[in-house]
């Protein structure tokens, strides 16, 4: 399969192309464009003008919102389709695909839905005026989209973009441009109605296509999702172009907090299954595991003994919990990481590649014990990679819990209620 970039509702060829890889065989799945700055340029003019010229402004929140729906409807009858490119694509099991696709058309039904929601507001004001505000879409927006959730995360942007009625311009990661390329297959053939230029895709390479969306003047809002030192690269590029708006969703090494008296057969599958779904590679994973101190050594022994029956294989058997991380260049970093770890924490679980399977970029399920200093603990590693780490009382688990630099998920188990919502209100 060979793919161009879709600009204004075309295919267009790029400077360069660039192979998509199976991390799962080392397979060359199809080739790609590997865009050029000048080829990103193309497609913000074909936004740009979609939006300061076409139809699109005039187009009515009730007709945005049935094109949605309709981006939806085309999602579910090619379920199957992309379920299965998402899986050759980036590795995850496909009953994890399955799941993801069908959440795409979920966020774009919600979003179809809330087109024709978007209120100003009214206040008043002195001397019998009246004073309000009007709801009205920024322009061009750059959206930018990492490679763990490639066809769910596009959604989470397009939706909102298009429902609010801008035009724009999508960047898959560049490992895993596959399943947005057939959407955006599917939206050519069979929905007429959304004018050209409206929705673009540019593959290419972060530093290149991405930083041309990030620094140019036509564009008016960029939403980026990715690691941090990269989202620190978009705020400088923000600020040496026009100051766009931008929002972020970065990195994170969440806490998963186990108090002693919670049912622990559904805590250790719950620290499990927070940690180990998608490879490990989720934003939001709870990979600081905080156990009171007291069931530890039992938690930890159960967590080892459900580990080793995770099974690692073919993403594409059913059976498969666990597939392959991105890419080789990923696996080396996730293989890194633990080397360091095995230095400063104790082992319990996996540590290495998945030797059994050589041909792919299988990494065992890790588990590490340490106390919160160690640097495996506190860096995001985005892999299969867990530590557990002790605690003594509810204070202790609060400030192990909000000494981070990230903040951006958490859970509390215990069968005190009340003690969960203590903690959920303090953790930051
Ligand atoms: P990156 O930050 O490397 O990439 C994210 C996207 O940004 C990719 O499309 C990438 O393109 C692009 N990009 C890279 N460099 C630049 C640049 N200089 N200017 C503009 N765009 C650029 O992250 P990963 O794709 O490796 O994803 C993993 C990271 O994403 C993790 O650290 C994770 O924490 C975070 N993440 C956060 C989520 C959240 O909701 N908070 C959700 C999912 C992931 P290319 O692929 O071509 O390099």
């Amino acid at each position: 399969m060979e793919y161009g970039n879709f600009i204004a509702s075309e295919w267009v060829a790029a400077a360069a192309t660039r192979p998509v890889i199976d991390p799962a065989t080392g397979t060359v799945l199809a080739t790609v464009a590997e865009s050029s700055a000048a080829d990103v340029a193309t497609a913000i003019r074909a936004a740009r003008e979609a939006f300061d010229a076409g139809p699109w402004r005039t187009t009515t929140a009730q007709a945005r919102g049935r094109i949605l729906f309709e981006m939806a409807r085309l999602v579910r009858e090619h379920a199957a389709v992309l379920a299965e490119l998402e899986t050759r694509n980036c590795g995850k099991p496909i009953v994890e695909s399955e799941f993801d696709v069908q959440d795409a058309a979920t966020c774009l039904e919600y979003y179809g839905g809330l087109a024709t929601k978007i209120h100003g507001e009214t206040f008043s004001v002195p001397d019998n005026a009246i004073n309000l505000t009007l709801k009205e879409p920024i322009g061009v927006v750059g959206l930018i989209v990492p490679w763990n959730y490639p066809l769910l995360l596009a959604m989470w942007k397009l939706g909102p973009a298009l429902s609010a009625g801008c035009t724009v311009v999508l960047k898959p990661a560049e490992q895993t441009p596959l399943t947005m390329l057939e959407f955006a297959r599917l939206v050519r053939e069979h929905l007429p109605e959304l004018p050209p230029g409206v929705f673009n895709v540019v593959t290419g390479d972060g530093p290149v296509a991405g930083r041309a969306l990030v620094e140019s003047m036509e564009v008016d809002k960029i939403a980026f999702t990715g690691g941090t030192e990269t989202g620190r690269e978009v705020l400088h590029g923000v600020a040496r172009s026009n100051l766009k708006k931008v929002s972020l969703e970065l990195g994170g090494k969440s806490p998963n907090i186990f108090f002693a008296d919670c049912d622990l057969d559904a805590a250790t599958d719950g620290a499990l299954f927070g940690v180990f779904i998608n490879q490990g590679e989720v934003c939001s994973a709870g990979s600081r595991v905080l156990v009171q101190r007291e069931i530890a050594a039992e938690f930890i022994a159960r967590m080892q003994e459900k580990t080793a029956r995770i099974r690692l294989g073919n993403p594409l058997d059913r059976a498969t919990k666990m597939g392959p991380v991105v890419s080789q260049e990923h696996m080396e970093r996730v293989l890194a990481a633990i080397a360091r770890g095995r230095q400063e924490a104790r082992l319990v679980a996996g540590g290495g590649r998945a030797e059994s399977l050589p041909q792919g970029c299988f990494v065992e399920p890790t588990i590490f014990e340490s106390d919160n200093a160690a640097w495996i603990a506190r860096e995001e590693i985005f892999g299969p990679v867990v530590t557990v780490i002790p605690f003594g009382d509810e204070d202790d688990a609060i400030q192990i819990a909000n000494d981070t630099p990230y903040g951006l998920a958490a859970a509390v188990w215990s069968r005190d209620i009340f003690r969960c919502l203590r903690v959920v209100k303090a953790v930051r």
